[in-house]
């Protein structure tokens, strides 16, 4: 049996946490893949408990859950920059603010939204160097052209996506000087440009300057951010030992038998593995210079001093001995009351998590 859970408490903790830091910004809670593994509906509902009523999605789909379960009239903005008629006309009909990050896509929105008599919301994206989606900030005549020109579009609000909020502190003040510069620009033209916002979780937790009019949080909310902060990183894997072995001396366990025991040893069996998204990393995937070499480190110190990944069996810490399994994982329980039945804990990021129910508690 296994199964992922979500701590409700660790996530109240999390959003009530960010919310004071936000000190009365508005957070526009992130709701992608799948609400960073842990379900948009479920995730969406605790955080309107706490108040939040402004969302970010990526699919249609993820809006359109929203909308049909008693979502409908919070804020939904979709950051992607869509020119497909059919995304488009869905999304429109779903009441979505739609993110502009060119002028074909500008074009064909106003197109649709004229043919449907309607005036639709959308934010300006600015490409201060994620190099996606979003208009160059020297791309001026084509910003303007949206507020000037493009009658069936409401815009209400500016933004951009650092690439390196997580890192380099000089480059994102770079970006952020780009955007200022050009939100600067829009309004000497004589436009509103109503919600300003820059931040992801990572330059929301280091650049308090930053947070603008909104800032657009997401891994914060599960408190799984490269640095350390007060945040609890929520979500864990959970599954009972199936059965309890001893391996004699010099018998190995898993493929390659990469793990010999040295003595007689207990082995609880457990039904999870990377399949289930259990990795000896469970790194956030970011790649500065400074994590390489952590990444390398921890690999050195793998191999000399056969640092095992963990997990917890009736609450002590244990090795996990031999490779993961796809399914399986062979646990080191000398020393420790164990039998079948127990509960053993598994650190998983809830990114990677896959073939588990997904259980809030
Ligand atoms: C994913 C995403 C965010 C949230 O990023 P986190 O680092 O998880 O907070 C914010 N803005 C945009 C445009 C995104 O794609």
């Amino acid at each position: 049996m296994k199964a992922y859970v979500v701590e409700k408490e660790a996530l109240s903790h999390n959003i009530e946490l960010l919310q004071k830091m936000a000190n009365g910004v508005p957070i526009w809670a992130v709701l992608k893949g799948n609400g960073y593994g842990i379900g948009v509906l479920p995730l969406a509902r605790h955080l309107a408990e706490a108040g939040i009523d402004h969302f970010c999605v990526t699919e249609v789909r993820e809006a359109e859950l929203l909308r049909e379960n008693g979502f409908e009239d919070d804020s939904i903005l979709m950051l992607r920059s869509t020119g497909d008629p059919a995304e488009l006309n869905r999304l429109m009909d779903l009441r979505v603010i739609l993110t502009i990050g060119s002028w074909e896509t500008a074009c064909a929105i106003n197109a649709i939204a004229a043919e449907r008599a309607d005036v639709v919301e959308a934010h300006l994206k600015i490409d201060t160097g994620m190099g996606r989606y979003g208009f160059l900030p020297e791309d001026m005549d084509h910003i303007l052209g949206v507020y000037r020109e493009q009658k069936n579009i409401a815009v209400s609000g500016v933004y951009t996506h650092f690439n390196c909020a997580f890192g380099s502190k000089k480059l994102t003040h770079q970006e952020f000087e780009t955007f200022r510069k050009t939100v600067s620009a829009i309004r000497e033209a004589g436009f509103e440009t109503e919600t300003v916002h820059c931040c992801n979780s990572s330059a929301f937790l280091r650049f308090p300057e930053m947070h603008c009019d909104g800032v657009r949080l997401g891994s914060a909310i599960l408190g799984r951010v490269p640095f350390h902060t007060k945040l609890r990183p929520v979500g864990y894997a959970e599954a009972h030992v199936e059965e309890l072995r001893v391996l004699p001396k010099g018998h190995p366990t898993g493929y390659g038998a990469m793990w010999t025991a040295r003595e007689d040893t207990p082995v609880a069996i457990v039904p999870i593995g990377w399949y289930n998204g259990f990795r000896e990393r469970c790194d956030g995937g970011i790649t500065r210079f400074r994590d390489c070499l952590s990444l390398i480190l921890r690999g050195l110190r793998g191999i000399f001093f056969r640092a095992l990944p963990l997990v917890e069996v009736n609450g002590h810490k244990c090795r996990v001995v031999g490779q993961i399994g796809m399914l399986h994982i062979a646990v080191d329980v000398r020393g420790i009351e164990c039998k079948p039945g127990d509960r053993v804990i598994v650190p998983i990021n809830p990114l990677h998590v896959k073939g588990m129910k997904i259980q809030y508690r």
